[in-house]
């Protein structure tokens, strides 16, 4: 059986976080279009450049650039049994695609958690999040800091901090998330998929609400 799951929520409201630990946990693939964009920014692919205009400046990358990518991503062994989705659909445009996606591989979106927090609280956590260069691992310095300054705790690389996640391009990322994403939580609650979680509590409290969420 296969279990696609989207998670929903503005940036910053620990989305890859969750997303990590409940990829562990049940062994669907993590897929993070955020990270894959910056992978491909990392190898300074043809997409890494094109989407790099954008996501300098907190914007979505088109849409037809995005599903293309994602749907190389979903073809992929790993995503046999499904697959976590974190930052994926972002616009309803992106949600159909993902809907006739999925279609194709006989699955469906099951259940779409959206992760809510305070707009405040967000810009604060975002401009203390540190992500490591190795592997995305994410810390923040104020709520989940590395044992060790600087170095991720799983693969002791490098901790820097993204370029969007200085205060400025931080602000822009929120109103676009208002503007174009928050549509999505009404086209999934119509389809009676949503489940709202609390983002406000601990790491671990999340990630309780989400398994409950994920056994309805
Ligand atoms: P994230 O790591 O999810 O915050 O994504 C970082 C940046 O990548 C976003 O601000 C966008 O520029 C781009 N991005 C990630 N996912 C998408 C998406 N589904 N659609 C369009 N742009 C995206």
């Amino acid at each position: 059986m296969t279990t696609f799951i989207v998670i929903l929520g503005p940036p910053g409201v620990g989305k890859g976080t969750q997303a990590e630990i409940l990829s562990k946990r049940t062994g669907l693939a993590h897929i993070s279009s955020g990270d894959l964009f910056r992978e491909n920014l990392k190898n300074q692919t043809e997409l890494g450049k094109l989407a790099q205009t954008f996501m300098s400046r907190g914007e979505l990358v088109p849409d037809d650039v995005t599903i293309g990518m994602i749907r190389e991503r979903l073809g992929r062994p790993d995503c046999k049994i499904g697959a976590i989705l974190d930052g994926f659909p972002r616009t309803p445009a992106q949600a159909d695609a993902l809907e006739q996606m999925l279609a194709e591989f006989n699955g469906r979106v099951d259940v779409v958690p959206f992760i809510i927090g305070d707009e405040d609280v967000l810009v604060d956590r975002l401009s203390a999040r540190w992500t490591c260069r190795a592997n995305g691992h994410i810390f923040n310095r104020k709520f989940n800091p590395p044992k060790e300054t600087d170095k991720c705790d799983y693969d002791s690389s490098e901790l820097y901090q993204r370029d969007d996640d200085k205060p400025e391009t931080v602000k822009r990322r929120i109103q676009v998330y208002l503007d174009q994403t928050a549509q999505l939580i009404s086209y999934y609650r119509h389809h009676g998929r949503l489940v709202e979680i609390d983002g406000m509590q601990t790491i671990e409290q999340v990630t309780h609400a989400m398994v409950i969420a994920l056994k309805k």
